[in-house]
């Protein structure tokens, strides 16, 4: 990585920290939210060797629109319009119901772009973790095993993407209580 694609991945850490100051993840010591998006750049990076520097920072920024303030034009703007198509591709469409927008994460995955296949591969396997050692304090045994299945469902339709993250995937999944 060059040294101004290394610049833009630290800017985009920057940008998401702020962006997700005031949040926490759902377990119980309410962990501060952006160690999930660092969390995603570490599976990408460490675990599965990926280097590509708009897929690195696409995984810092997953969460900034459905989660926060964020605009759209606010990421291309800052990080261009490519790291913007792909977050927006990650993005679920919050005005929904919540059931509709399961399923449309399992409809839409096998159409998404390689590299937002790598970005929900890297989701998923960092939601099980989560959910495995750190879950929701008030998610009881059956709402956690229908998480599990419902990601696997996610899951098979970008299988063939990446052998590695899929092996990493399927360590994680199990783990299912
Ligand atoms: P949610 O989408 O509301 O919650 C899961 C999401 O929370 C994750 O995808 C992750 O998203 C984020 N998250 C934050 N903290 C954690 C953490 N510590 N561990 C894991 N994930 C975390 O889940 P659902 O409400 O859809 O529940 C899952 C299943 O349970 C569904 O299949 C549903 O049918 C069932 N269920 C739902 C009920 C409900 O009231 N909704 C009630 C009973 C069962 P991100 O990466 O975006 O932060
Ligand atoms: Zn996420």
């Amino acid at each position: 990585m060059n040294q101004s694609d290394f610049a833009l991945v630290a800017d985009a850490l920057s940008f998401a920290a702020h962006k997700h100051r005031d949040q926490r993840r759902k377990d119980r010591e309410a962990s501060p939210y952006i160690n999930h998006p660092i969390a995603l750049m570490r599976v990408l990076a460490l675990e599965a060797g990926v280097q590509d520097p708009l897929l690195l920072c696409a995984a810092l920024l997953h969460d900034t629109v459905e989660d926060t303030q964020t605009t759209p034009d606010e990421l291309a703007e800052r990080f261009g319009p490519a790291i913007r198509d792909l977050v927006m591709e990650v993005t679920d469409d919050k005005s929904l119901p919540k059931a509709e927008r399961k399923a449309l994460q399992i409809r839409h995955a096998a159409g998404a772009s390689e590299r937002a296949r790598l970005l929900k591969l890297a989701d998923k396997i960092c939601n099980l973790r989560d959910m495995a050692d750190s879950p929701p304090h008030d998610w009881d045994l059956q709402r956690r095993r229908e998480y599990f299945d419902w990601v696997a469902a996610v899951v098979e339709q970008v299988r063939g993407t990446h052998s590695g993250l899929e092996q990493i995937f399927d360590l994680a999944y199990a783990r299912r209580p």
